[in-house]
């Protein structure tokens, strides 16, 4: 399910291609899918949430908390998965979070919000991800 290094996309003509116009707009463009519409929001079925990008694994299913916000919501990623990015767009002052492999846009990442121990929230599209069932 993972894309070998050799198969990813350089340009973002080549990403543009393997993508829908929607997963373009959010992955490579830093879209937003409206609230509650995402396939994801309220999925509870275990496995591993990829990136739809490139296939890397993101998020364990047992992440997954239920936020109410609208967007899947996870409280860890697997270690080195993402990278985050000091995002000052719309006047407020968030952090973007992305694939480390790929540079795709996945989110934002929200901290002391309070909603598990670990306090954090990865407020991700749905349309970034892809869920990879674990069957069981
Ligand atoms: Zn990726």
């Amino acid at each position: 399910m993972s894309l070998p290094d050799s198969e990813l996309p350089r340009t973002e003509d080549e990403w543009r291609v393997r993508l829908s116009p929607e997963e373009f707009r959010v992955l490579r463009e830093h879209g937003t899918e409206p609230a509650w519409t995402g396939e994801y929001v309220d999925t509870k079925t275990p496995g591993m949430y990829r990136c739809r990008a490139c296939g890397a694994q993101l998020y364990p299913s047992d992440t997954k908390f239920d936020s109410h916000c609208g967007w899947p919501s996870f409280d860890d990623a697997i270690p080195g998965a993402i990278k985050e990015i000091e995002d000052n767009s719309l006047g407020m002052r968030r952090t973007e979070i992305r694939c480390a492999r790929c540079d795709s846009h996945l989110g934002h990442v929200f901290h002391g919000e309070g909603f598990t121990p670990k306090n954090t929230r990865h407020c991700v599209n749905s349309l970034s991800i892809r869920l990879d069932p674990s069957g069981a």
